[in-house]
């Protein structure tokens, strides 16, 4: 998963382009990850604290009018995980100890190749 800037969440000028611009990409994510049958997700928003559902358009404008929480940076209630992750990766390790045990190299071609490496 590619990071997000999210620099933008401090801007205190909220009609700058890009404070405006990470709104649109916030509302993007949401969309991807989280949008429920009802086409709504937590508003994140100072007033709403991610305790109300509102419509990603309502979410947009609650974000431009009344701002991010400052403190939202990792968006946990729109499809940013965190523990799942790691778990992933302990699988991934075990992969690879697999893999290095079935490489075999003869000593004599290990010779060959130091040989080369370094002539007589
Ligand atoms: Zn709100």
């Amino acid at each position: 998963m590619t990071s997000i800037d999210k620099s933008w969440i401090q801007l205190k000028n909220r009609a700058s382009m890009e404070y405006m611009d990470g709104v649109r990409k916030f509302a993007q994510y949401a969309e991807d990850n989280v949008k429920d049958e009802d086409g709504k997700i937590r508003c994140p928003c100072m007033v709403c604290s991610n305790v109300c559902r509102l419509t990603i358009k309502e979410v947009e404008t609650h974000l431009l009018h009344k701002g991010m929480r400052s403190d939202y940076t990792k968006w946990v209630y729109h499809g940013e995980g965190d523990d799942e992750d790691e778990n992933e990766d302990e699988d991934d390790d075990i992969e690879d100890e697999n893999e290095t045990g079935d490489i075999d190299m003869d000593l004599d071609d290990m010779l060959v190749v130091l040989n080369d490496l370094m002539p007589p």
